[in-house]
């Protein structure tokens, strides 16, 4: 078939690369005049990092990238208030993980399709007329083509997306910020493979230093310190950046007098394209034009090469039925691609966190990073990639029976070493952190600050009143739910399987006896202490509890027992 690929980004370069391999004839237009070179640095990993290994580019990615060993948060006096050690990250990913230029990553996939694809930069496509059995393509500049298939790559400002399926303003959902980012070169203090953030309620101030004398700074703020649309020009945008980090210490005036004398500064909102369809007739869209995930995901360039690979690998052998293709295409990647949206957005107040206690919070958070169980349970679920690339046996690029075996076996990798999926027939709650320990930890982080700066919550007599109130409750509830655990043979530990439902004792009155006994001893614990910073992180608590504990158990009751656990469900409380 002969394929138009809008776009020389990441997105489109993977589906060339894998569309020439299959033997389709493909067009590729990039609307630079030439190779994208310098912008933002970005975080690959996951499935990506797997398409990328077995099209052999990894050498060349890691020697191009920068191997962070440090995230670090710092006050406005540049001492250390929070961050974490990578080596998570790398003892997640199987140290299957690098910090790279995007435009070094989307150079490296372009080498290996120049010359085997035809390519023209400096246009665009201005017009999309589908006739049924072939499109007519027109340029803001070429003379107009022939192709069976237009698919656009061009990012999250797609002009094909526009073309085809209407305005952006239907499709782009905000998050709330705005990202700026540039490079400047000879900037001090330099801080080789770390990572360094400063960060004020609402706004963020980044730097990276990178090889060659240069520093890359990235902005991230709320929407509201922006009383206007995205600056357009240059000019607009450094005087946009110098307002609204104005106030900002630690190297801020630095920064801003760097900002003065750089160019090429990106400037966007943080948005996401959350679409129903991501084909139309003959067209169809991937990477940041179908679904952009925003830079929230940290993975944007891995899923643009997943959807763009399995475009790709469904186009393979279709004997021209497209139709299918795109079927098939929507229905593998939609619904990953929207859980991964989803964990996205819920993360995107932790990257300029409002106030000055989400602040504190999040250093707070990131220093128990280097408790292994701790990360694995903030960390692991983002790292996740909960999808199974297929083998669409292209012609191999090493030996036939390497390289896209490989795909399959890095995404078992992948499973493997984040804790695994909640695979249907997996036959327990796929909990991995004890819940006592989601107790815990807090509990002894808020004490230990109490011991430093005591600030009580509660007058002295109402203190000890609900402290031993709370404690002897929560022992009663604990002895009696131990009892009728033991009674029903029924485990407690939540990483075996449920031979039964246990519906007795303290489960006629509540569904989660368990939970809540240990979220009494918690705030009775707090409350004896009168210990504002052990009560505060409680909220949080029951909230990880409930989405990461209870929310898998009852998925996997439910798998279980179906109706029986439907029929409970319906008639007792969570009360938690
Ligand atoms: C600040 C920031 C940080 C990020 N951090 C990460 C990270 O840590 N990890 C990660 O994986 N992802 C990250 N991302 C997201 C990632 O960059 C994108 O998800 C990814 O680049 C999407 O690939 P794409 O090919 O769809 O789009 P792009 O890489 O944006 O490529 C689109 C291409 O289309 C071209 N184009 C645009 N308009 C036209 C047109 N009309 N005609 C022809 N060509 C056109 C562009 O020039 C470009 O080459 C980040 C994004 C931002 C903004």
């Amino acid at each position: 078939m002969k394929v138009l690929v809008s776009g020389g980004g990441i997105a489109g370069t993977t589906l060339a690369y894998w569309l020439q391999r299959s033997g389709h004839e493909v067009l590729l237009v990039e609307h630079s005049p030439r190779l994208r070179t310098g912008g933002y640095v970005i975080d690959f990993w996951g499935v990506g990092y797997d398409i990328a290994e077995t099209m052999g580019l990894i050498p060349r990615i890691r020697e191009l990238g920068y191997q962070v060993g440090e995230v670090r948060f710092v006050d406005g006096r540049g001492r250390k208030s929070g961050g974490f050690a990578t080596d998570v990250f790398r003892r997640m990913t199987d140290d299957r993980f690098t910090s790279v230029r995007r435009s070094d990553l989307a150079a490296t996939i372009y080498r290996a399709i120049e010359g085997k694809v035809e390519t023209i930069f400096g246009d665009s496509v201005a017009s999309i007329e589908d006739e049924g059995d072939r499109v007519r393509v027109g340029f803001d500049r070429g003379a107009p083509r022939e192709v069976d298939l237009v698919i656009g790559a061009d990012g999250l400002h797609s002009r094909v997306r526009q073309l085809a399926f209407g305005p952006e303003a239907g499709f782009e959902a905000s998050l709330g910020y705005h990202v700026a980012a540039f490079e400047a070169e000879g900037y001090r203090p330099r801080d080789e493979l770390v990572y360094i953030s400063h960060g004020v309620p609402g706004r963020q101030i980044s730097r990276l230093s990178l090889r060659d004398g240069k520093t890359l700074f990235l902005f991230i703020f709320r929407d509201e310190y922006l009383s206007r649309e995205v600056p357009s020009s240059e000019r607009e945008r450094k005087e946009a950046l110098a307002s609204v980090f104005a106030d900002v210490d630690w190297e801020g005036p630095r920064i801003l007098a760097a900002l003065e004398k750089a160019g090429d500064i990106y400037f966007d909102r943080v948005s996401q394209i959350r679409m129903d369809r991501w084909t139309e007739g003959r067209t169809a869209l991937i990477g940041d034009a179908a679904a952009c995930v925003s830079l929230m995901a940290g993975e944007g360039t891995g899923l643009a090469m997943a959807e763009a690979y399995v475009l790709a690998g469904e186009l393979r052998d279709c004997g021209g039925d497209h139709v299918s293709v795109f079927a098939r295409y929507e229905e593998r990647m939609m619904p990953f691609l929207k859980r991964k949206q989803d964990s996205a957005a819920k993360l995107a107040s932790s990257f300029a966190p409002k106030s000055a206690f989400g602040l504190t919070f999040r250093d707070l958070v990131t220093r128990l990073f280097r408790i292994p169980s701790f990360a694995d349970y903030f960390v692991g679920r983002s790292l996740r990639d909960d999808i199974e690339l297929p083998d669409y046996g292209f012609e191999k690029r090493t030996s036939r029976s390497q390289a896209l075996g490989s795909i399959a076996q890095g995404d078992r990798r992948l499973k493997s070493r984040t804790g695994g999926l909640m695979a249907d027939d997996q036959d327990n709650p796929g909990i991995r952190v004890p819940p006592p320990l989601i107790y815990l930890l807090p509990l002894i982080l808020g004490l230990l600050l109490d011991r430093t700066a005591h600030l009580p919550f509660l007058p002295r007599n109402v203190a000890r009143a609900l402290g031993w109130s709370l404690l002897s409750a929560g022992a009663l509830l604990s002895g009696w739910f131990f009892k009728t655990m033991r009674e029903a043979e029924a485990p407690v530990r939540t990483d075996r399987p449920v031979p039964r439902l246990t519906t007795e004792g303290p489960f006629r009155y509540t569904r989660n006896p368990g939970y809540l006994c240990l979220a009494m001893t918690y705030a009775g614990i707090a409350a004896l202490r009168n210990s504002l910073w052990a009560i505060i992180p409680l909220p949080l608590v029951l909230y990880a509890v409930q989405r990461e504990v209870i929310g898998r158990e009852e998925r996997y009751l439910e798998r279980t027992f179906g109706e029986a656990y439907l029929a409970y469900k319906q008639s007792v409380r969570r009360w938690m």
